[in-house]
């Protein structure tokens, strides 16, 4: 299992960490996008696409409905998404 939280995405731009803001599932795939948070880099520019096999996404799965935007782990518990399993 694939838990996003775990990995820490840098910009190559300006060595800084990248926040998580948006999710979207996309077929097979969970697309994480990542932009960063600081006055120098423009997000439009810098942004990253990670995109995790669904089958493998761990924090997906706890909450499917997340679209990214807040805080995730507020809400969803973990009666959510254990098909396969
Ligand atoms: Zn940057």
């Amino acid at each position: 299992m694939i838990n996003i939280r775990d990995i820490s995405i840098k910009c190559g731009h300006c060595g800084g960490y990248q926040t998580l803001c948006a999710y979207e599932p996309r077929g097979e795939w969970n697309v994480y996008t990542y932009e960063c948070e600081n006055d120098r880099c423009d997000p439009a520019v810098t942004r990253t696409l990670v995109e995790v096999p669904r089958e493998l996404d761990e924090f997906a799965r706890r909450d499917p409905n997340w679209r990214g935007g807040g805080r995730h782990g507020a809400e969803g518990g973990p009666e959510a998404g254990n098909e396969g399993n």
